[in-house]
């Protein structure tokens, strides 16, 4: 577990990638991510780092979900409904 998270963190700390893309080269599910990221974002905020989160947005309005607290996808937009959302992208600097 501790290596999987420090293996994120070196990633983040390289290039910008979203859940999918960890998901992808660490081999585990996409919600394995979310459960990891609040951990992340702690565990660099203690080493004076800071995960830089890019927010989903709305592809269809382009409403950006900035206040969003948590990291999973969010279903569909509040302010126009519609379901095509870019996903959010995280870096650590
Ligand atoms: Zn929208």
């Amino acid at each position: 577990m501790t290596t999987l998270r420090q293996r994120m963190i070196e990633l983040l700390r390289e290039e910008e990638l979203d859940a999918l893309d960890l998901s992808q080269i660490l081999s585990i599910r996409e919600k394995e991510v979310y459960e990891h990221l609040p951990h992340i974002a702690k565990s660099v905020a203690a080493a004076g780092e800071t995960l830089v989160i890019h927010p989903y947005v709305c592809l269809n309005c382009e409403y950006t979900f900035k206040e969003r607290s948590r990291f999973n996808r969010p279903g569909r937009c509040p302010r126009c409904r519609e379901g095509h959302i870019r996903m959010a992208t995280y870096i650590i600097r």
